[in-house]
């Protein structure tokens, strides 16, 4: 009868440990499980550039779960290391990604995805390193698939993501050749670094050799990211950074795997996921195949023959006050940006042009190429960053039928993306890659500065049409001097 109350005492005691240990599992779980829905979810809001902005917040705020999740994982410590490094990536993040121009935003995108990289290289790194099948004997063949391998495809995909993202950084901030670089046996180079790699990891599984094929293998990775990304021109950069991005998702999917962490998996998938979807729909968007962006391409074959056929033809320039004329007097116009509008900066005064036609009487709506510019999105940011309403934004689909009905297709720095070589020209690089329907409007009107070609480095038959008019000169100064005649009308 006398030990009853502390027996009692005994079982509830073990109850509420029970019950605590219970929660610090069940809690990091439910976080990261909300975490991975509002990735889902603020994915998902991203689609459209009207909730892309909540989008954002929803993944972010999904984010600061899954890292409150994490601090309460029975197992966790070194909070305050912890807390230091978050606020070394939190503050030159913010401070960049606020900073940064719309015309860098490749670059930029390209370096946040780099550090992605070198997050899962470095945590693959650091529980491979401490993996205790190593040391303590040889390790089975099960745990070695089902935990080494993983962390060793994390360190190889984080590690090339890393590397190959810094390169792409570098040549489009000008650091490094935006060339095409080519060096002889380049193919065969990269196949025998992956071959190595490869051959590498299998040396990794035993335990006398570890921790020196591991300092080799990331090397290696490292080295191959470099010589992968480093022949490709800087124009192509976009699609190798989507290509990176999903590599980085790869890389992160296959450690949380191994570290049996849900919110890494989910999220690792997601980037993966996405990063390869958009690098198939980029590719297929400009025609061109996965292996043609990274072995070859644009830029170098094709310039002459297009060229060649225009001959001595002559572009007709008209002055923007005969523009201001032709557009200040129409029903409709199409306003079609491109990347010269990006680089000249001259979303706002389009936009300017947009409201003074629009207060005229003039139906004024804006096509967008997914390719136009040099990342997708490009025009759709850029316009929305100078407040233009999205449903003033037509898709290419959307748009095309409208041409016909147009009486001035006015085309603001772009090029390919109206080339009717892409229709019509079986020789042509771009045959097949669909294009805006300028040349159907009545009139075209094409702010450019010179006879510069586009990204693909050809000519532009449009340019040489009789209904086209050329207002050279560059975009932003053109607008100026369009939007001074039109008040004037
Ligand atoms: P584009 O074909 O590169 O043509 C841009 C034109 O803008 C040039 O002909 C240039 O002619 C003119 N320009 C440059 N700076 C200017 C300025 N300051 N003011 C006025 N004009 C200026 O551009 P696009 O039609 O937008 O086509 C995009 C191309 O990039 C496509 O070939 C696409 O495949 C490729 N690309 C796109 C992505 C993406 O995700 N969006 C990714 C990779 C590649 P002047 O020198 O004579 O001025």
């Amino acid at each position: 009868m006398n030990g009853l109350p502390c027996e009692i005492n005994g079982s509830s005691c073990r109850l509420v440990i029970y019950s605590l240990d219970m929660y610090r599992g069940l809690v990091p779980a439910a976080a990261y499980l909300i975490a991975s829905l509002l990735f889902i979810f603020g994915l998902k809001r991203l689609s459209s550039p009207r909730t892309a902005r909540s989008g954002n917040l929803i993944a972010g705020v999904g984010m600061a779960l899954a890292l409150l999740g994490t601090f309460l994982l029975p197992d966790m410590g070194h909070f305050g290391a912890i807390l230091i490094a978050i606020a070394i990536g939190t503050i030159p993040g913010w401070l960049l990604a606020k900073r940064v121009k719309m015309t860098a935003m490749p670059q930029m995108v390209s370096l946040f995805n780099g550090m992605g990289g070198a997050c899962a290289l470095f945590i693959s790194l650091g529980e491979e390193l401490k993996w205790e099948g190593g040391p303590v004997g040889e390790p089975s063949i099960g745990a070695c698939l089902a935990y080494s391998l993983p962390m060793l495809l994390g360190i190889v995909l984080g590690a090339i993501s890393f590397s190959g993202s810094l390169v792409a950084f570098g040549k489009l901030q000008g650091l490094v050749s935006e060339k095409q670089l080519r060096w002889p046996l380049q193919k065969h180079i990269n196949i025998v670094v992956a071959a190595t790699i490869c051959i590498v990891a299998f040396c990794s599984w035993n335990p006398q050799q570890r921790t020196v094929s591991i300092i080799i293998l990331t090397s290696l990775a490292l080295l191959l990211g470099v010589l992968q990304v480093l022949p490709i021109g800087g124009a192509d950069m976009p699609v190798v950074i989507s290509v990176l991005n999903s590599c980085t998702g790869l890389a992160a999917a296959v450690t949380g795997f191994a570290m049996h962490n849900m919110a890494m998996i989910i999220a690792g998938t997601l980037v993966g996921a996405a990063g390869s979807l958009l690098t198939v729909l980029m590719c297929k968007a400009m025609n061109r195949s996965l292996a043609k962006v990274v072995f070859g391409s644009f830029g170098i074959a094709p310039k002459g023959a297009a060229a060649a056929a225009q001959g001595d033809q002559t572009m007709r320039a008209i002055a923007a006050s005969e523009c201001a004329i032709m557009m200040g007097y129409a029903r409709k116009v199409i306003i079609i940006p491109g990347y010269g509008l990006a680089v000249a900066q001259g979303q706002h005064l389009v936009h300017e042009l947009e409201q003074m036609l629009e207060k005229r009487g003039v139906e004024v709506k804006y096509a967008i190429h997914p390719v136009a510019g040099r990342m997708p999105g490009h025009m759709n940011v850029l316009l929305a960053e100078a407040d233009v309403p999205y449903p003033k934004l037509l898709d290419m689909e959307e748009i095309n039928p409208e041409f016909e009905q147009a009486d001035v297709a006015l085309i603001i720095g772009a090029n390919d993306v109206v080339n009717p070589a892409a229709r019509t020209d079986p020789g042509s690089p771009i045959y097949g890659m669909p294009i805006l329907n300028a040349d159907k409007a009545k009139n075209v009107i094409v702010i450019k500065r010179g006879r510069g070609a586009g990204f693909a480095g050809i000519e532009n038959a449009l340019f040489y049409q009789p209904k086209t008019r050329m207002l050279f000169g560059d975009a932003k100064a053109a607008l100026q001097e369009l939007i001074t005649e039109v008040r004037g009308l």
